[in-house]
């Protein structure tokens, strides 16, 4: 079976605080924050990865990013995937999810063909969902998110339950079929010594928007219909005020501040 697994780079959690927005261009400064794998993108590995254990094939990475995101895709490759594609140029800078979707759906046509394409059901930075919808409308690929369990029958007929706000819904098709996952489909397996080193040999092939034979005009800023409102980051100033006294006396203040504040009518 031969597998595409969108893999999107994400600013580490760990240094959320120190993501800014330019107040000019209202775009997030992501320049020399160190980024890992989206998580959800970590669980369409790992499924991905299975279906390879049960059906032989290959796994093939496919992300769009800036040149520096590599390493995110190496962390990829030592989990188990055969090669990486790496869709990078400045003419792809202020994508909206549609003009990434484009890019996408050109590389997993090119790198292709592909039975299956995995991807997460929504990105911890962004965070739209929109992405594996659109890139299976741009390949003609049937499409489900918010996957929690899949089988694919050596008959290439899968069978997918996905979450649904009271409950799940089960869904039958056939291959090619574009999903996002959840992370309640599995857990990521831990990356091996021997997995980052043969990893260091794995090919990551990096695709310009020539190589990829795109208008520069659907990519980008430029190929972007999305116009973002304004942008600002709150204000994250806290004040602490330790209460003293009686039990009876702190409850009251606290009522009170309550009640000054909007949080009680
Ligand atoms: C006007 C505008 C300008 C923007 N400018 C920039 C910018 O300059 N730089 C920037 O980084 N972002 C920019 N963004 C954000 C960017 O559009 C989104 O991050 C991107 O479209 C993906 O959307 P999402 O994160 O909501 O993905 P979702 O749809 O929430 O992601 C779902 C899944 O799709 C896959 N996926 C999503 N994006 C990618 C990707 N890039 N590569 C591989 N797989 C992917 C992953 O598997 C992910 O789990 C901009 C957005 C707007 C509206």
């Amino acid at each position: 079976m031969e597998i595409a697994v969108l893999l999107k780079p994400v600013p580490d959690p760990a240094q959320y605080d120190k993501i800014q927005i330019d107040p000019a261009t209202g775009i997030l400064v992501r320049e020399g924050l160190k980024t890992v794998i989206n998580p959800e993108d970590k669980h369409a590995l790992e499924a991905a990865l299975q279906l390879k254990e049960q059906y032989g094939g290959r796994v093939a990475l496919i992300g769009m990013a800036p040149a520096s995101a590599v390493e995110t895709f190496r962390e990829g490759l030592a989990m188990g995937a055969e090669e990486a594609f790496l869709c990078s140029d400045r003419a792809f800078a202020g994508a909206d999810s549609l003009a990434t979707s484009r890019v996408l759906a050109a590389a997993v046509k090119k790198a292709g063909p592909f039975d299956l394409v995995l991807s997460g059901s929504t990105s911890a930075d962004g965070g739209t969902a929109h992405v594996p919808s659109q890139v299976g409308e741009l390949l003609g690929f049937a499409h489900l998110t918010h996957v929690i369990q899949f089988e694919i029958g050596s008959d290439g007929l899968a069978s997918v339950r996905t979450k649904m706000e009271n409950g799940y819904r089960e869904s039958r098709g056939r291959l090619p079929l574009v999903l996002g996952i959840r992370r309640e489909l599995n857990t990521p397996r831990y990356i091996s010594l021997m997995g980052i080193m043969a990893a260091q040999g794995k090919p990551v092939h990096v695709w310009s928007l020539d190589d990829l034979g795109l208008d520069k005009g659907k990519v980008g800023l430029a190929g972007s219909p999305t116009q973002p409102g304004k942008l600002y980051q709150p204000d994250m100033k806290r004040k602490g005020e330790v209460l003293q006294g009686e039990a009876w006396e702190v409850a009251q203040r606290l009522v009170g501040i309550f009640r000054s504040t909007g949080i009680l009518g």
